[in-house]
């Protein structure tokens, strides 16, 4: 595949390439509303670590759809399980049930040792879930006042894009002229224990946070960090419900990433990797004296627990349950984070992570985050900036050695690139 480096900017990108990536760039661009702005390619398949586009390029996916894809595209045990299921029935909704969901909520909750789960769709109706069983949690068994639960979040969070999420965004961008807000969050700096000890309350009913914060830029705490939100929350009697959407399912080199802290949560929120790369599918999981406040009527969801997602789960469950994906993204995590200590002169003025995920902030005197992901692309590998001079990588798990080299050198090519202007 020819990768010959293209000129900054997107229009320049574009014009570099077939007519037909401008073509369906133009009217994705014309018909979409444009909360992304895409890079300028056109995928049309993938398979494992590899998408190809429309002009037949391929790229190497370094982004992994933001860990949605742990075990990379089309992995054939998940789409197996798929497959199976899609001729069988798909969708049956809650008022009966199916012969899925109670296998796959069994096998998640032996493979996280909880005691129950709330099978929900996108990542952010987990939060919400959360949000809900937290609050309801405080009313009816901690005897919170009505109306005053309150739930401690980290400043620099990100758990989705609904109206009462965002409210407790400090994202500018994420936040702004959506109000009125949902009221009863506090915000506190990530990372410091005492400011979240100081804003615990006997009204606060959760702390919620990202055990490592991914749209930020992968912000690993100190340590010692969630071991002592831990100790305040049980002091305090608060929940702490920590969201896994993005750290969990084995890209940190465990199941779940409080793992490396020894802390365990009273609920988990799980989602992207959840759904296989196939369909969305996410949970609230925890113990049973927290779930139990949900009584029927209370909460729902008309796709949640569907048969096409209980088998699709339950096969991701399945991966990870043999320890391999874990094992793998803690060994070619030490390659990744080796390779760019490496690449550190070249440019990176930080670089931050764990397991198979890394948050590089580029020196901003060689340009943006944006930029270097362009020339990526141009040179055959997919990532992805988040936040003007931060790029996020997260390959999928089963991501070879041979090909992560391949991506470090191709980062190394374009840092050397943008040095030389
Ligand atoms: C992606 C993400 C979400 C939201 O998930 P959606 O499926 O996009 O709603 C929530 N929390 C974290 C930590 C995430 O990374």
């Amino acid at each position: 595949m020819n990768h010959a480096p293209t000129q900054s900017g997107a229009r320049a990108a574009t014009a570099g390439r077939g007519t037909r990536t401008r073509e369906l760039v133009q009217s994705a661009e014309h018909y979409t509303a444009r909360t992304y702005s895409p890079l300028d390619v056109v995928v049309a398949r993938a398979q494992g670590t590899t998408v190809t586009d429309v002009e037949g390029r391929e790229y190497l996916d370094f982004l992994a759809g933001y860990s949605a894809l742990n075990f990379g595209h089309g992995h054939p045990a998940v789409l197996e399980a798929a497959r199976t299921q899609l001729e069988r029935v798909t969708l049956t909704s809650r008022a009966v049930h199916n012969d899925q969901l109670g296998p796959f909520a069994r096998d998640l909750c032996a493979l996280l040792g909880q005691d129950m789960m709330l099978p929900m769709n996108t990542g952010v109706e987990a939060v919400e879930s959360a949000i809900k069983v937290a609050r309801k949690w405080g009313y009816e068994r901690k005897g919170v006042a009505p109306g005053r639960a309150q739930i401690v979040v980290a400043a620099g969070n990100f758990h989705g894009r609904t109206t009462t999420v965002i409210s407790f965004s400090d994202d500018d961008e994420a936040h702004r002229n959506y109000g009125p807000y949902t009221p009863g969050f506090v915000t506190v700096p990530f990372g410091d224990l005492a400011a979240l000890e100081a804003a615990v309350t006997e009204d606060t009913v959760a702390v919620l946070l990202e055990p490592i914060q991914g749209e930020a830029g992968v912000i690993v705490p100190p340590p010692g960090y969630l071991q002592g939100v831990r100790r305040c929350t049980a002091e305090r009697g608060a929940l702490l419900v920590a969201d896994e959407i993005q750290s969990g399912l084995g890209r940190t080199g465990r199941t779940l990433a409080c793992e490396h802290e020894g802390v365990e949560a009273d609920l988990y929120l799980l989602g992207k990797a959840l759904g296989g790369g196939v369909l969305p599918v996410s949970a609230v999981v925890g113990r049973a004296d927290v779930l139990s406040v949900l009584r029927p009527g209370q909460h729902g969801s008309t796709f949640g627990g569907n048969p096409l997602a209980g088998a699709v789960g339950r096969a991701v469950v399945a991966l990870l349950a043999t320890g391999e994906p874990q094992e793998r993204a803690r060994v070619m995590g030490e390659r990744l984070h080796t390779g760019l200590a490496e690449l550190a002169p070249l440019g990176l003025a930080e670089v931050r992570g764990r397991g198979l995920w890394a948050g590089i902030d580029i020196d901003p005197r060689l340009g943006t985050g944006r930029e270097c992901c362009e020339r990526l692309a141009a040179h055959g590998v997919l990532a992805k900036d988040t936040h003007g001079s931060t790029i996020r990588l997260s390959p999928p798990l089963v991501i070879t050695e041979p090909e992560l080299e391949r991506g470090l050198a191709a980062l190394a090519d374009v840092l050397r690139a943008m040095a030389r202007r």
